[in-house]
């Protein structure tokens, strides 16, 4: 009976060796990185996860890419079959019944409206199709096609019925979230990767980036302020984060030149021009990336004074302006995190 006691004895602990160097071995395994890039939402689209699973690494990603796939179907300006499309087919006849998460995001527009004295405005939609940037069709409208189409540009004039019925009570009025909608992309991105249990990820979404826990080596990620002046991936400037997303408008990133001048993509609802007021680049620093994009937007337009006003009056949002003559803003809670790597842009505030 000793006997038989010893051998169960030493089988157990034989069980025990093998599956603690299984649960070692799982836990030794490697982080590695798995990337993906695609064109979509009108820009080029990169998810960078850190995952000891290949496979499931590139399921993540590929659930991620459906994901956005199906928000553009949904809140795309330039398809007539989209949500957004149909709203404005049907612009001052009738209700369009959508999606919750279309009206969840028109609302949000409605409310960086709300908070920007109409500054940034989803009702924009038939001034960015006037000038076209971005499109084969941009051009520099004549002053009447403006003057026509701002009494179109006025979110006031977005109806709603029930809980998903939206209709715009004129005929010629458009949304356009294209000032918000990357932003909430980049946040439903970072839901699914949480629920798939990434703990590090860099999603990019057209330079609107957000980090996904720290690095995997544990220190902060180091995001670029591209420079305006620059190609893409020039930076002049390197802010630190974790947990959080850098989101930046600038007018290098869909324009058109005429007689020597740069005719970019925000529009500035009260001239019906593009916006010209110093700022060539605004960057928002916070948690949801919906808000930065709304906000990046927002600050574009509103100018150095208003804007920073603005953003020094929310709890937990910093943001980085650059001006035209190569001046840097930072709001408050920034210092410590935000490098000037350029010395020919100089910190003003
Ligand atoms: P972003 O690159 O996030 O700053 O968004 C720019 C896009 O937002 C443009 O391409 C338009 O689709 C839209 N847009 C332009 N001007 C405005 C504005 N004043 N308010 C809201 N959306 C705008
Ligand atoms: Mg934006």
């Amino acid at each position: 009976r000793i006997k038989m006691k010893n051998k169960i004895l030493k089988y157990s602990i034989l069980a025990a060796i093998i599956i603690l160097s299984i649960v070692q071995v799982g836990c030794t395994k490697e982080l590695q990185m798995v990337s993906d890039s695609t064109y979509m939402l009108g820009t080029y689209l990169q998810l960078s996860v850190w995952t000891t699973n290949k496979q499931e690494g590139m399921d993540t990603i590929k659930s991620s890419f459906e994901r956005i796939k199906e928000i553009e179907n949904k809140m795309s300006t330039n398809l007539d079959e989209s949500e957004i499309g149909q709203i404005n087919l049907n612009a001052g006849k009738t209700y369009v019944e959508v999606s919750e998460e279309t009206v969840d995001i028109i609302e949000r527009a409605i409310h960086y409206a709300e908070l920007t004295n109409g500054a940034f405005d989803p009702a924009i939609g038939k001034l960015v199709k006037l000038w076209g940037i971005g499109t084969e069709n941009e051009r520099i409208p004549t002053q009447d096609e403006i003057q026509n189409a701002l009494q179109f540009v006025d979110y006031q004039k977005i109806e709603f019925q029930g809980d998903n019925k939206v209709k715009l009570s004129e005929a010629d009025m458009r949304i356009d979230l294209g000032g918000i909608a990357k932003g909430y992309a980049a946040d439903e991105v970072t839901k699914i990767m949480k629920n798939k249990g990434i703990k590090h990820a860099i999603i990019n979404l057209g330079g609107n980036v957000v980090t996904l826990g720290k690095k995997a080596d544990g220190t902060s990620w180091k995001v670029g302020i591209q420079d305006p002046f620059e190609p893409t991936g020039t930076h002049m400037g390197v802010i630190e984060v974790y947990d959080q997303t850098v989101v930046t408008s600038g007018n290098y990133e869909r324009y058109f030149m005429a007689d020597d001048k740069r005719y970019h993509h925000i529009i500035d609802p009260k001239t019906g021009y593009p916006a010209e007021n110093g700022i060539i680049s605004a960057t928002i620093i916070t948690n949801s990336s919906t808000d930065a994009d709304g906000l990046s937007t927002s600050i574009y337009v509103l100018g150095v004074e208003k804007g920073m006003q603005l953003i020094e009056s929310l709890e937990n949002v910093e943001c980085i302006i650059i001006t035209e003559d190569k001046k840097v803003y930072t709001s408050t809670g920034l210092t410590e995190r935000f490098q000037i790597i350029d010395s020919s842009f100089q910190i003003e505030n």
